[in-house]
């Protein structure tokens, strides 16, 4: 049985995404030693850093309480921390798999997935160049006035099938003044120019608002 370390877990509610609104089975995997995140300052998952922080289970219980919450084809969630760096992540995923339940993993792309998953959403905290899972599902950028070249740039290099920019929510920030300026941004990076006139290239690929709506919901 392969031990687990996380920090939280639980059924709620997907809360951002193509998959915003489908009941999902979290789990939060321990350890996070990603030094360059851009936004590991203001982590809001600072509790998850350390490989043995929170409790111990193993892949089997988790995999058990999943399927007793949700049963066949079932949503199980794995995020963290960062969970690639998680010793039971491939053990969990297998276990998840096997007893068939739908895996969904939510990663910040720094390490390539090598497993069967049935949605993959990436968040980058990393530059383009350091991303090393370039596919997948979805890409959920926290807008942070990043230009509109670079957001098309990350586009452009990658092979998702949506893309989504999410507002930051910082503890004092203006919440509603960061969603405001996700969605013009939204708006000028489907535009088919830019200000200047100059045709945008695209590379077929539409940018979505996402909404972080588990902060409206009121769940976790
Ligand atoms: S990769 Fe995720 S868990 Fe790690 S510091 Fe960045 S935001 Fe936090």
């Amino acid at each position: 049985m392969t031990d687990l370390w996380y920090t939280s877990s639980g059924l709620t509610v997907q809360g951002t995404g193509h998959l915003a609104g489908v009941a999902q089975f979290f789990i939060r995997l321990s350890g996070c030693d990603h030094k360059g995140c851009t936004i590991r300052a203001l982590c809001d998952e600072a509790r998850s850093f350390s490989s043995h922080a929170g409790s111990r289970t193993t892949v089997k219980e988790v995999v058990d309480r999943a399927m007793n919450e949700l049963g066949y084809g079932g949503w199980l969630h794995i995020t963290g921390g960062e969970p690639t760096q998680n010793p039971a992540f491939y053990p969990l995923i297998r276990a998840a798999s096997e007893a068939g339940l739908k895996v969904h993993i939510q990663t910040s792309g720094i390490a390539g997935i090598e497993a069967p998953y049935d949605w993959l959403t990436v968040s980058p905290k990393v530059p383009l160049s350091a991303l090393r899972q370039t596919y997948g599902q979805e890409m959920v950028v926290v807008y942070q006035g990043q230009t509109d070249e670079e957001l098309l740039e990350m586009s452009r290099a990658t092979g998702f099938w949506y893309y989504y920019l999410s507002p930051l929510w910082l503890p004092g920030a203006d919440e509603m003044e960061n969603a405001r300026a996700t969605a013009d941004a939204v708006v000028r990076l489907n535009r088919r120019s830019n200000d200047d006139g100059l045709q945008r290239h695209h590379n077929g690929r539409q940018w979505l608002a996402a909404l972080q709506a588990h902060k409206f919901w009121g769940v976790k």
